[in-house]
């Protein structure tokens, strides 16, 4: 249920709308739109009586919502989620590309990296600091000391950074250092990380589990929120099928679905998906066609010698031509329609 309230109604209105959903076991949660407050009601075990509230003063409606996510639903917030990183906004109207290595090496090969993409276009940095590896023989990144070369390169650069959080532990040191925190595809569904991510001050940026439906992504997205961060961005980085011919398959059709669905943010990664660098370009024409909100794509300048990833890094002059034919597509096809 979504309680609608007036353009005019009063702070005391809306309290008093907080009451009546207190007052029924469950819980509220006052979401601030363009021109007027909704208060969602979460955590009711059956249906909510519309009746409970349409008398009330202040109220212009109260809506069922038929959705099994609420908050990240436009059933509740039909305008776009626009997120600020610094100076970037991120969002409907926007593109934003995120770049950078698939992990933090040492601090020259960042500053080198940061370097280039930021010369091309870049908005945001990209590096982890803490990498999810198939193997536990594999590089496994370079932790706090990756954080703190991340750091230098927003001090450099003046680019913010975004990085990933594996596990509850290291939470706040992240969340420290990053300007925008990364929930990796394999912790999609880590629920107690989500309820941490949903208690930060930071934004979130959740990738798409690899085997999971939209459904279940926007349900993870919906736990952080829950929890009262509501600033997520999505990115869709390609699930697994049976080909072999990449590493995952792009699913493109993921952000008109997520943007129907969904006011927030969304963006795509085109690097995971492909798993190699001569699909990259031509897959990230393609997501800004299909109106996506941002890239996020691995640029290294030595790809033969990165620990990890190499393969589906781009060489930075490859970067270059991303940046100048997206940002022309974007010009064509970056007017969204109306929802
Ligand atoms: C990454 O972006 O570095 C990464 C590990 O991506 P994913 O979680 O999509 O595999
Ligand atoms: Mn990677």
């Amino acid at each position: 249920m979504l309680v609608v309230m007036d353009k005019t109604a009063t702070a005391e209105q809306i309290d008093q709308v907080v009451k009546v959903i207190e007052g029924q076991g469950c819980t509220a949660r006052p979401i601030p739109g363009g021109d007027r407050v909704s208060i969602g009601v979460l955590n009711n075990k059956g249906p909510v009586d519309a009746a409970l509230f349409v008398g009330l003063p202040g109220v212009k409606e109260a809506v069922p919502i038929t959705k099994p996510y609420k908050l990240v639903s436009r059933e509740t917030k039909a305008e776009d989620t626009l997120i600020q990183v610094g100076e970037v906004t991120i969002g409907n109207g926007h593109l934003t590309l995120i770049a950078g290595p698939c992990a933090i090496e040492n601090e020259t090969q960042a500053l080198t990296i940061a370097g280039h993409v930021k010369k091309a276009g870049a908005h945001l940095f990209r590096g982890g600091a803490f990498k999810p590896r198939t193997s536990p023989y594999s590089f496994q990144g370079l932790g706090e000391e990756g954080l703190k070369i991340l750091a230098r390169v927003r001090e450099n650069f003046g680019l913010p950074v975004v990085t990933e959080v594996m596990d509850f532990q290291t939470f706040d040191l992240v969340e420290h250092y990053a300007d925008v925190v990364q929930i990796g595809t394999r912790n999609m569904q880590n629920f107690s990380l989500l309820k941490r991510a949903g208690e930060s001050y930071r934004p979130i940026l959740l990738k798409r589990g690899m085997a999971a439906t939209i459904d279940e992504w926007l349900m993870a997205a919906e736990y952080i929120m829950a929890q009262g961060n509501h600033q997520v961005i999505l990115c869709e980085r390609g699930v697994r099928t049976f080909v072999h011919h990449s590493r995952n398959t792009l699913d493109l059709s993921a952000v008109p679905v997520v943007k129907k669905e969904s006011h927030l943010p969304i963006v795509v990664d085109p690097s995971h998906a492909a798993g190699r660098r001569d699909q990259v370009l031509p897959l990230s024409r393609a997501a800004v066609a299909a109106n996506a909100h941002g890239l996020m794509v691995e640029v290294h300048h030595q790809p033969e010698k990165a620990l990890s990833d190499g393969a589906q890094s781009l060489f930075p002059e490859q970067f270059d031509l991303l940046c100048r034919q997206v940002m022309a597509i974007f010009k064509v096809c970056g007017e969204d329609e109306p929802f």
